[in-house]
């Protein structure tokens, strides 16, 4: 058979760089496209090739795609923030350079991180796939776009896509210092230095957290199904945990787990921000055979203890 060779776009990013890991420990070929608006090219692999370049670039996007057997896009602007106050740009990237790389990926075997952001807010919980979609925002409209390329692309011609979509990642790589990092990574830096670990609102609402390390793994799975798959075939699937956390009690097991006595702030609700949303993990199951592994104490316990060497590193 063809020895694998993976175009991954964004693979510089936080779930980009776990999943290059990941397919380079499983001896594939892995080919990086990223513009590094916000990547890091030092997470990757040494024997990972970078060729730095926007997706919305054909140029740059065919010289990728040479010899790949299958496409992981993960390039976007992840940011509901930015994606809501630069809708313009944003969606340059995230619904235009989609499609256009589905395009110049013609046939291969396609990957796509969307986001339980296409599920808005739901009244019935767990969140399964067959629900109602509701975006209630710039992002969360350009990946439900995105999502609907996919599928036409499988009506249209018989491509073979497999959309993701992700509740609350989390784990060890996601920039610390931006604004719009996760909840869990903020937590874990305020109780790490007793800073007050501050929550928007009065802290009730629900996530649904998975570790970057199960994403990854839900990923190689998916482009396996999508390998395996007939032409034609789209499926869109939730990668979650199925348990919900209130963001309150997170910020107490942080500071548990930390062993920290930081208070716990609250700030104003943040305006838009969904309530509740835990996912129902039964088709990422039977589809790609996923399960969370990595217990959720325990990722945390990791990000605490990386915390801890950095600053230790740095004295
Ligand atoms: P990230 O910002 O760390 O990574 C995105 C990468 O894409 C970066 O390396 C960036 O430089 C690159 N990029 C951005 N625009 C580009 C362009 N035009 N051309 C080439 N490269 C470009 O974000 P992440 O958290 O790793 O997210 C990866 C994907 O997963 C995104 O599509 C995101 O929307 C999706 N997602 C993330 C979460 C989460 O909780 N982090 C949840 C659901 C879905």
């Amino acid at each position: 058979p063809k020895a694998e060779r993976f175009l991954v776009t964004g693979g510089c990013g936080f779930i980009g760089a776990a999943l290059c890991r990941l397919l380079r420990e499983a001896g594939a070929e892995v080919v990086v496209l990223d513009d590094l608006s916000s990547g890091d090219p030092t997470r990757l692999p040494s024997d990972v090739r970078l060729i730095r370049g926007d997706i919305c670039d054909r140029v740059a996007v065919d010289r990728a795609l040479e010899g790949a057997t299958g496409v992981f896009h993960l390039a976007a602007v992840a940011s509901v923030e930015l994606c809501a106050r630069n809708p313009e740009a944003t969606r340059r990237t995230n619904l235009h350079g989609t499609a256009a790389l589905l395009d110049a990926a013609g046939d291969l075997p396609f990957v796509f991180t969307s986001s339980a952001a296409v599920y808005g807010e739901q009244a019935a919980l767990p969140i399964d796939e067959t629900a109602t979609l509701a975006p209630m925002s710039s992002y969360a409209t350009d990946k439900l776009g995105s999502e609907q390329h996919l599928q036409v692309a499988a009506m249209e011609r018989g491509a073979r896509c497999i959309a993701l979509r992700p509740f609350n990642i989390f784990g060890p790589g996601q920039a610390p210092r931006s604004p719009y990092t996760g909840v869990l990574t903020r937590f874990v830096e305020s109780a790490s230095s007793g800073l007050s670990l501050s929550v928007n609102g009065d802290g009730g609402q629900t996530r649904d957290f998975v570790h970057v390390s199960d994403v990854a793994r839900a990923l190689r799975g998916s482009m396996e199904m999508a390998c395996r798959a007939e032409p034609g075939h789209f499926a869109a699937i939730n990668i979650c945990s199925g348990k919900g956390i209130s963001i309150l009690e997170l910020a107490r097991l942080v500071n548990r787990l930390a062993n920290s006595r930081a208070p716990i702030s609250f700030g104003p609700a943040r305006p838009g921000d969904i309530r509740h949303s835990t996912g129902d993990p039964t088709r990422a199951e039977k589809a790609i055979g996923f399960r969370v592994e990595m217990p959720f104490e325990a990722g945390i316990a990791e990000m605490l203890a990386g915390r801890a060497d950095r600053i230790a590193a740095r004295q």
